[in-house]
């Protein structure tokens, strides 16, 4: 069932996401080598913590850390842990934000110092496959307008693979809400997109093959192939006309540029 949102309500999901971005440009302007993911985990705590809100994942259906924490070959679920990031490592920070009720749910994939051009091109197709699924996130437009519109630009264009096994979502009172949002579909088809209905929407792209398996822990989904994996995803609200994006990666992206220890070369213009 899909829950609609009052104005009201996507203004209360707006400022979880304000502070699930923030906590991300926290992230950003203090990544460097020789840290670990759980400590990158523990910035984003604090950072929602001191701003009043809960972070959703933590303890959701036992996942143990605030962040999901996936570097390299993880695509998502990764539990932050011992591991020292090192040049070269790309990370996928994957945060939700509970305030007054509702959730607000994002994820920002960072380049550790220099990596591959092929890389960065993977960075930039993602975000760019992002921006053309959030475009068709308008009333009378259907779920699998922007399925579509990101399975075509990804795969067709770009010749990588899109994750099929997991999915964007419906998203308020709850972090998992109707519809299911995938990255994958057909044109016309699926859920019609109503005034106040919120999504997440979350291309999961891979270098190489779009096959993914589960690691022994039960949670870290990685490539098959092992190749690199790169998610990014923000709140949208479908509203006439043009879609109101709640969460932002304006703040991630200019503490990016401002820190030397992160790649931001690959960042659209
Ligand atoms: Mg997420
Ligand atoms: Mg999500």
């Amino acid at each position: 069932m899909m829950h609609l949102k009052t104005p009201e309500e996507i203004e209360l999901m707006r400022k979880s996401a304000q502070i699930l971005s923030n906590s991300l440009a926290e992230v950003a302007s203090r990544l460097q080598p020789g840290m670990t993911t759980l400590q990158v985990d523990a910035i984003v705590e604090q950072f929602i913590r001191d701003h009043g809100a809960v972070p959703s994942f933590k303890n959701y259906k036992g996942f143990p850390n605030s962040a999901c924490i996936s570097v390299n070959e993880a695509v998502v679920h990764g539990i932050p842990n011992g591991h020292i990031l090192q040049e070269g490592d790309v990370v996928s920070v994957d945060v939700g934000v509970y305030m007054n009720g509702f959730h607000a749910d994002s994820a920002y994939t960072f380049a550790i110092g220099d990596v591959p051009a092929h890389v960065q091109k993977l960075m930039t197709s993602t975000k760019t496959a992002l921006q053309k699924g959030i475009e068709k996130a308008v009333v009378g437009n259907r779920v699998g307008d922007i399925a579509y519109a990101i399975q075509e630009y990804v795969e067709k264009e770009r010749g990588y693979g899109v994750v099929r096994e997991l999915v964007g979502h419906g998203l308020g009172r709850n972090l998992h809400e109707d519809p299911q949002v995938p990255n994958y579909g057909r044109r016309g088809s699926g859920a019609v997109l109503k005034e106040g209905l919120v999504i997440a929407i979350e291309p999961m792209v891979n270098l190489g093959t779009r096959e993914v398996e589960y690691l022994e822990d039960g949670w870290t989904v990685v490539t098959r192939d092992r190749k690199v994996s790169v998610h990014y995803e923000h709140t949208v609200a479908v509203a006439k006309g043009k879609p109101d994006v709640l969460s932002t990666f304006a703040p991630i992206e200019e503490a990016e540029r401002k820190n030397p220890a992160v790649n931001s070369a690959y960042i659209p213009q």
